[in-house]
């Protein structure tokens, strides 16, 4: 696998300690549970990780860092395998499942790397990750409010996030332009049944992608078998709740309401 310059992927690594130690006891797996670290670059959170967690699997793209891990940890189960392409389930079957991912994730891929642990939900309990906090604060946003959008929608009706604590950019080593916050997400939760997760994410997308457009005109765009019912014609995305967004998908896709 080609090596990728350094800066593209994103790597800032942690140094405090206490900041270490907060997002280790977050993980909150019991004993010998199969924990997952998404980028473990040279290993600050790895080292703890794995003294309480032995059966540690690290997922780190770089090939220098998969060097230097392998060498560092000879009982860490290290992938060198860009986590957007991991395939959770045969990794879930392998090490165990549900598990346990753990991650200062690479900022420039938060989305892509969210929305792959949505879709091997049934494989996960729980993640606990480091992202850019502006991102960790639209995830947990109330409807109505600026933030509010895809990402909110999506991870509160399929995960149940909590935003932890804010970390300051002062306790990374180079030091990003950008403040952090650690974020939980649990999949234990009931998800909405009865609605086509593809469907409703084209729904939740389409109608964002034009957020200041009345329903009536952002959707019509998707060409959806049943007509919008007029009880959404005039609505903005923001002021529907995520549950909003799945009876929205019924009436549009099944006729529901
Ligand atoms: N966990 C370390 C720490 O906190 O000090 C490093 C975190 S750094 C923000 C992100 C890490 O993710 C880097 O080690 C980088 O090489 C790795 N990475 C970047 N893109 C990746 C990808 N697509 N798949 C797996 N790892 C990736």
């Amino acid at each position: 696998m080609p090596v990728r310059p350094k800066k593209r992927l994103g790597q800032h690594f942690l140094t405090d300690p206490n900041v270490i130690g907060k997002i280790v006891a977050a993980v909150g797996a019991p004993e010998g549970a199969p924990v997952v670290e998404i980028g473990p670059g040279e290993g600050a959170l790895t080292a703890p990780l794995l003294a309480r967690y032995p059966g540690l699997t690290a997922v780190e793209v770089d090939e220098e860092a998969v060097a230097h891990l392998r060498a560092r940890f000879p009982s860490l189960h290290v992938r060198h395998a860009d986590v957007l392409a991991l395939d959770w389930a045969a990794l879930a079957a392998e090490r165990g499942d549900p598990l346990w991912v753990v991650g200062n994730l690479p900022y420039y891929i938060t989305s892509p790397i969210l929305f792959g642990l949505l879709d091997a939900r049934e494989h996960l309990r729980r993640a606990v990750v480091m992202m850019q906090r502006e991102v960790a604060e639209r995830i947990v946003a109330a409807p109505g409010s600026k933030a509010y959008g895809i990402l909110s929608v999506q991870l509160q009706l399929f995960a149940r996030p909590e935003l932890l604590f804010r970390v300051s950019r002062h306790v990374f080593r180079p030091k990003p332009d950008v403040e952090s916050a650690v974020l939980a997400l649990d999949f234990d939760g009931p998800t909405p049944t009865g609605v086509d997760s593809d469907r409703l994410r084209r729904v939740v997308r389409t109608a964002f992608g034009q957020r200041r457009k009345m329903l009536r005109n952002s959707l019509a765009a998707l060409d959806a078998p049943h007509p919008l019912p007029d009880a959404y014609a005039t609505r903005r995305p923001e002021s529907l709740d995520p549950a909003a967004f799945v009876a929205l998908t019924r009436a549009l896709y099944d006729g529901d309401g």
